[in-house]
């Protein structure tokens, strides 16, 4: 299996157009020793010539143009993108859909209630049921392996399987009320388990970390990409002088007592990266005590362009 990370950062990106804080402001005078950084995206292909794309992201139709294994195949219209795989219905997970929309035949999984989210409050998004045939979305339930390979027969040791975890989260604030109140609150957020073969990858770009189960989907893994959104609890808080906790947000934060470094300080034999990394996240200075603490906790720090072949 092979991952791909096309983007590395939170939503807005790094720099975030608007955003004026030490990182965005050192990065555009060219003071920060840094890599600037697209909105996260992940690919995994199981045969090196298929894609999956985890989620789409607002910047997805740069990053496809940027790299090459995501050209046409042949001649005709086409594409190698098999299927997206949604883990929410984030305004981050999803505008990137938008881009796909070219008349392309695709399949979409995610969990039902996001599907609903999408297809009955957002008629922008049928623009991606104009293609022929048009998209199918397949559903998630969670905790179900599903063969991700059109062709795949069951059992077959080189498909693709897929499991949805739930996670804990909640729907974005742009949900009704009244939609809201009819669906499943464990199926907002979720985490993609892929399994070939005998290799475990774990997709966790939004992990609000309540419960155990998590740290166990991350023992049994041999890669694992978790939410880096927020060094601290505080971190949006001290820059807008108010505003929301990660953790109210939905984003565990690295650092402190029950943060992801502490949860997972016995976990050493995954390899751990952090992804979804918010552009106040210190982090990515990577002068920084911060950064220093991550390395050395034995954790990786994801940019756009890294590769892993499982
Ligand atoms: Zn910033």
């Amino acid at each position: 299996m092979r991952v791909k990370i096309l983007g590395s950062a939170a939503g807005g990106g790094f720099p975030q157009w608007n955003c004026a804080c030490s990182n965005c402001s050192r990065l555009r005078k060219g003071v920060l020793k840094t890599r600037p950084r697209t909105q996260a995206q992940v690919a995994v292909s199981p045969d090196h010539s298929t894609w999956f794309l985890l989620n789409a992201s607002p910047d997805l139709r740069q990053q496809l143009g940027e790299n090459s294994e995501f050209a046409p195949p042949g001649a005709a219209r086409g594409t190698p993108i098999s299927a997206i795989i949604l883990t929410s219905a984030d305004v981050d997970c999803v505008l990137g859909l938008l881009h796909l929309r070219e008349f392309q035949p695709l399949r979409i999984y995610s969990t039902l209630s996001v599907r609903r989210v999408l297809a009955e409050e957002n008629s922008l998004f049928r623009t991606l049921t104009r293609s022929n045939p048009p998209v199918r979305w397949e559903v998630l339930s969670l905790d179900r392996l599903v063969p991700l390979v059109a062709h795949a027969q069951p059992g077959a040791r080189e498909n693709l399987f897929c499991k949805a975890v739930s996670l804990g989260g909640s729907f974005p604030d742009y949900v009704s009320d009244q939609l809201r109140r009819s669906l499943p609150e464990d199926e907002a957020v979720i985490g993609l388990q892929f399994m070939q073969r005998d290799k475990r990858f774990l997709y966790a770009p939004s992990l609000p970390g309540r419960g155990e189960d998590w740290k166990r989907r991350v023992g049994e893994s041999q890669l694992a990409f978790l939410d880096a959104t927020f060094w601290s609890d505080d971190e949006l808080i001290k820059i807008q002088s108010g505003g929301p906790s990660a953790r109210q947000m939905g984003h565990l934060p690295l650092y402190g007592t029950g943060g992801l470094l502490h949860q997972l300080q016995l976990v050493r034999n995954v390899r751990r990266v952090l992804i979804h990394i918010n552009n106040t996240n210190p982090i990515l200075d990577e002068e920084s005590p911060q950064h220093r603490a991550v390395l050395e906790a034995g954790f990786e720090i994801a940019y756009d362009g890294m590769e892993f072949e499982l």
